[in-house]
Order: C-alpha cells, then structure tokens, then sequence
C-alpha cells in the first residue's frame, strides 16, 4: 500500500512571472496546497516590452503554457547604430524560418502575465495582500502576516517578491541593507505608431552613446516600444525602491539624452506626456543560499539575485527557478528537506556563476581612452563569451541530467 504524503501548504509571495511560473507547476504536482499572495489590487504587469528568448520558450513549454497565444514580434533583424554619427555599428540578422515553432520574440510584459496567469489556477491567487511580517511559528510552520492585518500559515514560503524581497530581508536580515541602486536607469515607453522615419531610425534596434542607449522595438499587437536608458551618477541622482515602474515627466527623461541624434531626440519626444515609466535598477550580494530556516523559505527569481537586471532574461531565470522547484519536490515527494537543496544544488551555481562573469560590473567600469572604444565596450556586452548556457538553457534537460547523476540517497 501507497502512504499519500502529507499535504504541503506553499505561500507564494509575489505573482510575477517568478510566482506565477512556481503556482503552475506546484499545482500539477501531488499533495501540494498553494497560494500566492500579491500586494498588487490587479495582477498586471508594467512596463513595455520583454523578449521570450530560447530559454524562455523552453520553460514556458516545461509549464505546459508555451502553446497559448503568446503574440510578439520575431527578432529577426536588430540594427545596432552610434547615437552620435548615425553610423551603422553592427546588424544581427537572422533569416525568417516558418518552421521555427517558436522564434525569439519581443512582445509585452503584460503578454507574458496573462499568458502565466491563464494557467494558474483562479482560487490559488489572493490579491491586496501585502506581506507585512513572516514569522517562523516552530512547529505550527510558518506564519504571514499582511498589510490588512489578515495572516496565513503555511510549510513552505516561496520568496517571489522581486528584487526588494521582504521574505529575503526576513530570513537573510544580514543582506538587509546591502541592496544598492545600480547606476543605470531604464525608461520605457509604449507607441502606437512607429517611433521615426526610416532610415535615421532602426526598426529594432540600439542607438547607444557611452552611457546612454535607445531601444527601439516592435512589440507586436501593433505596438512599438522605446526604452531609454541612461548611466546616473548616484551623488547627483537619488532614486528609492519606489522608483519602479514610476510615471516620470518627458523632460526629464528627455534631459538625459540631450546628446543623440536629432531624430532620436525627435522619437523620444513624441511619447505622450505621462507614457514613460522609469525603472531603478538594484544590484546586492550574491547569495550563498537560496533557502533558509531549515528548509521552509526558499526564493525564486529577482529576490535570489539581485543583478540589476543583467542579461535582459530575469523573467526567464525566475520561471526556470519556479519549475525546477516543482520537479525538485515532487522527486522526494514533498520532503522539504530533501528537494530545497536539490534545488540550490541546481540554480546556485547558475546564479554564481552569472555573478562572475561579471556584466553588469563591466557595463559600469565602462572607462577611457576613447569615445568609440567605450561605445564598443558597452556595445559588446557579452564580451564575445558563448552565452548559450544562458540564451539557450534547456531547464528540462538540466533537471534531466540531474537526475541521471543521483544516487539513491540524495
Ligand atoms: C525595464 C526592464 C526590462 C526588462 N526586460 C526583460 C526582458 O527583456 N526579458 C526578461 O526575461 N526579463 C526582463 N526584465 C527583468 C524581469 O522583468 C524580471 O527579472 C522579472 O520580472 C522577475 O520576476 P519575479 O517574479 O522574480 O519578480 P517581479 O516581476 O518583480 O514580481 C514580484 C512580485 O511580488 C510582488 N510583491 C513584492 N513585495 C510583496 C509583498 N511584500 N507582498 C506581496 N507581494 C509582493 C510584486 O507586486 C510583484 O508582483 C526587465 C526588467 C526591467 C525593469
């Protein structure tokens, strides 16, 4: 006779690409209650576009959501282009294949969202409910305690609450403080019509200076984006947790772009008033472990590793960490104490190893001689490493050969 392993309540904090990602695949498994609990009133995301890369395909195909219409525009061209000369600087071009099932798209976060949330079961998600508090209740498990002054209990707390994760400032309290405003801003913006005329603008693509850049890309749906990004000097800048996803004046996101060609000057400014929205980037230590408190707190996605935002895939990364989770449960039939070190066996050395090679780093010590070598240096960010294990992970096949290289008593 079969013995049913005990029901394992899991609060999902945060409804993010990373928790939503986590619910689905926990909701598939045996003897698995979930929640996710989200401060936000409207599960929606913000900001413009997101490219759903290889990788993310590939997770999104693990979770069974790949095949719902996830519309987009294929990346098959990107133009890259000095801001200052308008000279063409390097052209990724990749040939229109009709029986690639799944090209690298751009689309729009909220694309992804709803895609994610159409699969997650309705009853599992509880919104306006912002975690105040987690406290560790010994052997009633552990306790969340909201906002609202509502709580829950549960055995198992998944930190999916993003960069600023309150359950990583609970269960690591040492990090609490070590989180830093990286120097980059982004501002992005959403259009209805092409940005500029051809050929001074790309369609998609990076006009970029030194410090700055402009990305222009269709998004599908009609939809242009634009997003803006400048290097801000924190003594002269200050920008607070709150600045994400913050509506924030043309002119000042205009200020910082003051040198770019005319016609990019020109699209920036046709962005209706109150269309941009700025993002602060974050960047903190790296984490020794993504699990704490014997094994009943463990995070996925942004709130594990606070890169700021480097490699322009975190959305990827945070559903890759939801569904290994899953699989890491499910293998030892729920045993927290056995599947949460699975899982930091599998996802810490990615996330050290993203550490190491350094990008974000590299973008900010961007320095002298020259004005083209710096353009170059920020250009060639991947630095001509193979970034395959990152651009093309297939988390299935990573989980596959974990396995194969487990003994019996792990
Ligand atoms: C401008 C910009 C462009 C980007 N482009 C890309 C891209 O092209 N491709 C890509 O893959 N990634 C991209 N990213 C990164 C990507 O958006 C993040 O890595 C991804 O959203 C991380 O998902 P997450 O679920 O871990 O966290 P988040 O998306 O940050 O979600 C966290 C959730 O937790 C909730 N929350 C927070 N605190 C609490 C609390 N106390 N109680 C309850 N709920 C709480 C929040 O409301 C939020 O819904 C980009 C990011 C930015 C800013």
């Amino acid at each position: 006779m079969t013995v049913d392993a005990p029901v394992l309540r899991v609060a999902i904090v945060g409804g993010g690409p990373g928790g939503l990602a986590t619910a689905i695949a926990l909701s598939k498994i045996p003897n698995v209650e979930v929640k996710i609990y989200e401060q936000a009133t409207i599960l929606r995301e913000v900001g413009a576009g997101i490219n759903i890369g290889t990788n993310s395909w590939n997770v999104l195909g693990l979770l069974g959501v790949a095949d719902s219409p996830t519309t987009g525009h294929p990346e098959w061209t990107v133009l890259n282009m000095n801001g200052r000369s308008g000279e063409e600087l390097h052209r990724r071009e990749r040939t229109p294949d009709p029986s690639i099932k799944r090209p690298i798209i751009r689309t729009q976060r909220t694309v992804l969202q709803s895609t994610l949330l159409a699969h997650v079961p309705p009853e599992t998600i509880q919104l306006s409910n912002k975690l105040d508090r987690l406290v560790d209740a010994g052997d009633k498990g552990l306790e969340l305690h909201f906002k609202d002054g509502t709580s829950a209990q549960a055995d198992l707390v998944v930190g999916a609450d993003g960069i600023h994760s309150l359950v990583r400032d609970t269960a690591w309290p040492k990090l609490r403080h070590r989180l830093h405003r990286h120097h980059n801003l982004a501002n992005t913006a959403t259009c209805r019509s092409r940005p500029g005329p051809r050929p001074a603008l790309p369609a998609h693509g990076l006009v970029a200076l030194p410090t700055t850049h402009v990305y222009f890309s269709p998004v599908g749906a009609g939809l242009w984006e634009i997003a803006a990004r400048a290097y801000h000097d924190p003594a002269t800048h200050r920008a607070s947790k709150a600045s994400w996803g913050v509506p924030v004046a043309n002119a000042h996101v205009e200020s910082h772009f003051s040198d770019l060609l005319p016609d990019i000057r020109a699209a920036l400014r046709r962005v209706p008033e109150g269309g941009w929205r700025e993002f602060a980037a974050f960047a903190g230590p790296e984490l020794t472990k993504l699990t704490a408190w014997d094994h009943r707190v463990v995070l996925v996605g942004d709130a594990s590793h606070a890169l700021s935002g480097a490699f322009g895939s975190g959305a990827g990364f945070a559903m890759e960490d939801g569904w290994v989770l899953a699989r890491a449960l499910e293998h030892v039939r729920n045993e927290r104490g056995r599947a949460l070190p699975l899982f930091e066996r599998i996802r810490l050395p990615y996330y050290s190893h993203m550490q190491q090679a350094g990008r974000p780093a590299r973008l900010e010590e961007i320095g002298e001689p020259s004005y083209d070598d710096r353009l170059w240096g920020k250009l060639s960010t991947d630095g001509g490493e193979d970034m395959s294990w990152i651009y093309m992970n297939d988390i299935g096949d990573v989980w596959a050969d974990v396995l194969g290289r487990l003994d019996d008593t792990s």
